[in-house]
């Protein structure tokens, strides 16, 4: 159901030279920003299962979601971008999925489905730069108004 890893697994990373999430926050990775307050980050997954499949996680390094110091605020991260990812792409419904096992650092999936799919976690996809950067926009755009 899940890809191939990725990103080698890294059970003991806990710098930014080792932590993809880390490097990304630090700015020395790109990514696709959909989410941004103090605490948590949103990116678009490179890897999507759908449209505008992001993951949220905090700035700091911790392994995993339960790890996180300030878990309802976490929560309420992901409860924003949900409502921006409603307004910028009407999705017929959202998921979430914490699986953890690909990124050592703590990420909640947000996926943005359509009717009728019922699937735990749709098919790994790939859409083109460009359509990454138009996605990325039209959710953080909702953020941030
Ligand atoms: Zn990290």
């Amino acid at each position: 159901m899940f890809a191939p890893k990725k990103y080698p697994l890294q059970e003991t990373a806990n710098n930014m030279d080792n932590c993809i999430f880390c490097r990304i926050v630090a700015g020395r990775s790109p990514s696709y920003k959909v989410y941004e307050d103090d605490n948590f980050l949103g990116i678009l997954d490179i890897y999507p299962r759908v449209k505008g499949h992001s993951l949220v996680f905090p700035k700091k390094h911790y392994r995993w979601v339960y790890d996180v110091p300030n878990f309802g605020k976490y929560w309420e991260a992901v409860l924003k971008l949900t409502k921006a990812m409603r307004k910028a792409m009407s999705p017929s419904f959202v998921t979430y999925v914490t699986h953890g096992l690909q990124v050592p650092h703590a990420h909640i999936h947000v996926l943005p489905r359509t009717e009728g799919d019922t699937s735990f976690v749709p098919e790994a996809k790939s859409f083109p730069k460009e359509e990454m950067t138009e996605i990325a926009e039209k959710i953080y755009k909702e953020v941030i108004a």
